[in-house]
């Protein structure tokens, strides 16, 4: 009798527990010898509400870890150049250590020129050019928080890239393009897909290792996944959705990340992480690196 493969479940949630108590061992060391706690300023322009969460949810994890944090609440006529401004503004204030800008923005700002007004040694949630450039070219810097939890949650599985065939399907400026350097980094052989991509279902149906980053509920289903491969849905909906079609993936993958309690909680674990180093690199230099 042939029996229907269960995929074991990458659990983000306990990987990021472990990885924020070390932020926080880390935080505590810098308060101890500076007098200073590790700070990130939050930018929220407008009052979307899936922003308003996002940025509060890292505010209290931020608090829980004995990071401060500064909550510039911007109103959504705010132009490119107020943004701009208040952005270079926290780049030289001493105070702050990090700075996260919450994306969206809205449609009349330059997105792009207001986070390029973040310096890049604050750019902990990883979207300036230089911070890309570097991590495309092996050169410190930090990375995209949802990208670089998505490497951790591979490196804790021991799931070796090395040669593996990667599709990421998605191309963003904050997910799917910098995943895929990672990747490309470690070695995988990597596939880009997006909305021009034809024949979508054989390119994924070829992945030893797939992320979907596409921003569709339910829309990588398990009959396009190669039997025992490694799936990693970064898609998040409402009704704890993602993008791949979990009952149906769940059948055929060998390794894939729940929604939620995948890839959600290592973003925020990731930013934390990149602003108490942050914080270490602009107050003390000396204490040894936060490895989480
Ligand atoms: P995005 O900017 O909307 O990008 C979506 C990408 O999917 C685009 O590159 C688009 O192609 C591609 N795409 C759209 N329709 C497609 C189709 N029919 N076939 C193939 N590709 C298609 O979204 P994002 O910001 O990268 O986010 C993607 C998902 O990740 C969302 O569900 C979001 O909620 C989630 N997310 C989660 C976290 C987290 O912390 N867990 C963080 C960030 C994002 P084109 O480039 O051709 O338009």
């Amino acid at each position: 009798m042939s029996r229907t493969q269960t995929a074991r479940l990458m659990d983000g949630t306990a990987l990021a527990r472990r990885t924020v108590a070390r932020s926080a061992a880390t935080a505590a060391e810098i308060t101890r010898r500076t007098g200073t706690a590790p700070c990130l300023a939050t930018v929220l322009v407008g009052d979307d509400p899936a922003s308003v969460t996002y940025v509060r949810m890292k505010r209290s994890r931020c608090e829980k870890a004995g990071i401060r944090s500064r909550q510039l609440a911007l109103p959504a006529t705010t132009t490119t150049a107020e943004l701009v401004e208040t952005l270079t503004g926290l780049s030289r204030d001493p105070e702050v250590h990090g700075i996260l800008l919450q994306h969206p923005v809205g449609p009349h700002i330059d997105e792009r020129a207001a986070f390029e007004a973040i310096a890049p040694h604050k750019d902990v949630d990883g979207v300036t050019m230089r911070s890309f450039a570097a991590m495309s070219f092996g050169l410190p810097g930090f990375v995209s928080c949802t990208p670089g939890g998505i490497l951790r949650l591979l490196d804790e599985y021991d799931v070796d890239l090395a040669g593996k065939r990667a599709v990421v399907v998605g191309r963003s400026a904050i997910l799917g393009k910098p995943v895929g350097m990672l990747l490309l980094a470690r070695d995988a052989t990597v596939t880009y897909c997006h909305s021009r991509t034809t024949d979508l279902a054989s390119v994924v149906s070829e992945a030893d290792v797939l992320v979907a980053a596409v921003g569709r509920p339910r829309f990588l289903r398990g009959a396009d996944i190669k039997p025992g491969a490694v799936v990693i849905d970064a898609g998040y909906h409402p009704g704890n959705v993602g993008d791949i079609d979990v009952d149906t993936a769940r059948e055929r993958a060998g390794l894939i990340t729940p929604v939620p309690g995948g890839v959600g909680p290592m973003t925020i674990a990731v930013l934390l992480a990149q602003t108490v180093d942050a914080a270490m690199e602009q107050t003390a230099p000396g204490i040894a690196l936060d490895a989480g």
